[in-house]
């Protein structure tokens, strides 16, 4: 049995699939090391955990887990088409929006037919489009000594290889693993030139993050453009990484075209009342954004002030390029116990994307760095 080629069974674009590189979880890390008191800044998770509403809904619906989760999740769309001011019609459920954007290839992709991305995007896009047999088209980022966005998506890149083929075109706003933003108007004018046949996905994952009005909400411009899809997520600001809920916002007809290959369940009880409580509790999101931005503020400074150059950033993390890999800081900072994302699988070889903890989290990653270097 064991000589079996399963590479040879799989369909062609499995075969040449490469796995999502998740953050190294604490318990891995002080097992291999022997350390403890680790921390982890790899994953953009809320360092300030969950809205504690969002937990007590999870406790109250614990007696519940025995029943299926409502296939529908009636509430949690209504709470969330009340705050976009859309139908209820209009949004398609995620386990987590990774979710929502294999839904995306799985309706919209095939072979013969492509995606469109920027060079150093979200890990997802890449793999959503190969695992569907379509093919990958990467635009080139924003140069490297670009003045206001280095590495950040060029829109007229990514405009210039939208072909007949193309199906779907990716961008992030902010983007991962960069933490680059784009302007929200500029984003407008790139949807209205596309053509009808092309689906275009604003990921807005880190979305509560953001400081400045420039990004603007793609949730607002679903009336304006039928191809449009906008993803949200319940993981990053909101802080229920751990849950898996997030979800995409379009017009109806698309939604309903995503709602036909979601499977039914893929929400389970506990995150659909979690998230539904956590959307209640804005609070807990300004408190959440303003330690970001304080954060983000002194990483950005830290960093600097060792030499380290540092991507500017709009969401909960950023990227630092050092004058040594990536992998080498990596070694020596799971050392002293703390997790951060190497990105050499990204390309970004010399780079580590380092997410925003409190306020003494990132002192002690500063201070480590400062050991290091
Ligand atoms: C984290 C992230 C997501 C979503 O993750 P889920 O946990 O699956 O909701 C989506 N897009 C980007 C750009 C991300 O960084």
């Amino acid at each position: 049995m064991d000589s079996l080629d399963y590479s040879e069974l799989a369909v062609p674009g499995v075969r040449e699939l490469r796995p999502y590189t998740p953050g190294k979880p604490i318990d891995e890390l002080e097992r291999e090391y022997g350390v403890t008191d680790s921390i982890k800044l790899a994953s953009n998770e809320n360092p300030l955990g969950a809205s504690p509403d969002a937990l007590a809904a999870v406790r109250a619906a614990l007696d519940d887990v025995w029943l299926y989760p409502d296939a529908n999740g009636f509430h949690l769309k209504s709470a969330l088409a009340e705050k976009h001011g859309v139908a209820s019609d209009c949004i398609t459920l995620g386990n987590g929006s990774n979710d929502v954007l294999v839904f995306l290839a799985q309706v919209f992709l095939q072979p013969g037919l492509q995606s469109v991305f920027s060079q150093y995007c979200f890990a997802v896009y890449p793999i959503a489009t190969q695992m569907v047999g379509a093919e990958p088209v990467v635009a080139p980022a924003l140069p490297e000594d670009h003045a206001a966005m280095p590495l950040g998506h060029d829109l007229r890149a990514l405009f210039e290889r939208v072909g007949p083929d193309t199906r779907v075109v990716w961008i992030a706003n902010p983007n991962n693993p960069t933490g680059t933003w784009l302007d929200g108007q500029r984003v407008q004018d790139f949807l209205a030139s596309l053509p009808g046949h092309v689906i275009c996905v604003v990921d807005e994952a880190y979305t509560e993050y953001a400081e400045s009005d420039a990004l603007g909400d793609a949730s607002t411009w679903l009336e304006r453009f039928p191809n449009l899809v906008v993803t949200r997520t319940f993981s990053k600001a909101y802080g229920l990484a751990g849950l898996r809920v997030g979800y995409a916002l379009s017009n109806p007809g698309l939604a309903d075209l995503l709602n036909r290959v979601r499977p039914a369940f893929n929400v389970n009880s506990l995150a659909l009342v979690a998230a539904r409580a956590a959307l209640g509790d804005q609070a807990f999101i300004e408190r959440s954004r303003r330690m970001n931005s304080a954060g983000l503020e002194q990483l950005r400074t830290g960093l600097e002030r060792l030499g380290v150059a540092v991507i500017p950033s709009a969401a909960n993390f950023v990227l630092a390029r050092f004058d040594r890999t990536g992998a080498e800081l990596d070694e020596a900072l799971l050392e002293r116990g703390i997790i951060v994302r190497p990105t050499a699988n990204y390309g970004l070889v010399n780079y580590l994307r380092i997410t925003v903890g409190t306020e003494a989290q990132n002192r002690r990653l500063l201070n480590a760095l400062a050991e290091i270097l």
